[in-house]
């Protein structure tokens, strides 16, 4: 728990506001989750159930996020914690623009996949420190994060597939450079 718990701690000190709230009982995000069946024609199915969100100073998570273990936790709230902080930077409604329209919703969208390669740095960072540097060398995990830019989970967000391995493989060099 040490870990989970620490991180919550320096959270609520670095982003007074801060709160993690389950997404299942959120209206918003209940609406959400139809909008994007239906923009993505059914692809993205798994919004309330599979991904937590983070909006504003709120991280939304799924209804089984406490049953999970707190190695889990941590790695994933160190995702979400790039985006408290990119909240911050842009502010809430700059942050909604960029993130959901520009350039487009689907296809291209250049500020999401940005924002989510900061954040997936930050996954592929944690995820080596709590399960050791050859777990985000793993070529199931590589594809499973790489998944997430070029296929329908954030709207195809940057569908070039070369693109996003070589700024994987790009962190994962970073991380043996530290090391
Ligand atoms: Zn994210």
């Amino acid at each position: 728990m040490e870990r989970y718990r620490a991180l919550i701690a320096d959270l609520e000190r670095e982003i007074p506001g801060f709160r993690v709230v389950r997404k299942d009982r959120s209206r918003l995000h209940r609406a959400i989750d139809v909008a994007l069946r239906i923009v993505t024609l059914g692809k993205m199915r798994d919004y309330l159930s599979s991904y937590q969100t983070t909006i504003g100073k709120t991280v939304y998570v799924t209804s089984d996020w406490d049953d999970w273990h707190p190695d889990r936790r941590y790695v994933t709230l160190r995702h979400e914690a790039v985006h408290l902080r990119q909240f911050r930077k842009l502010t809430l409604p700059v942050m909604a623009l960029l993130y959901v329209l520009l350039p487009l919703p689907l296809g291209l969208a250049y500020f999401r996949a940005r924002f989510e390669m900061e954040a997936y740095a930050e996954s592929i960072r944690a995820a080596a420190e709590i399960w050791g540097p050859s777990y985000p060398t793993a070529t199931a995990y590589r594809a499973h994060v790489i998944d997430q830019f070029i296929g329908p989970s954030y709207g195809w967000m940057w569908p070039f597939r070369r693109a996003v391995e070589r700024w994987y493989d790009g962190v994962l060099a970073t991380l043996a450079a530290e090391r």
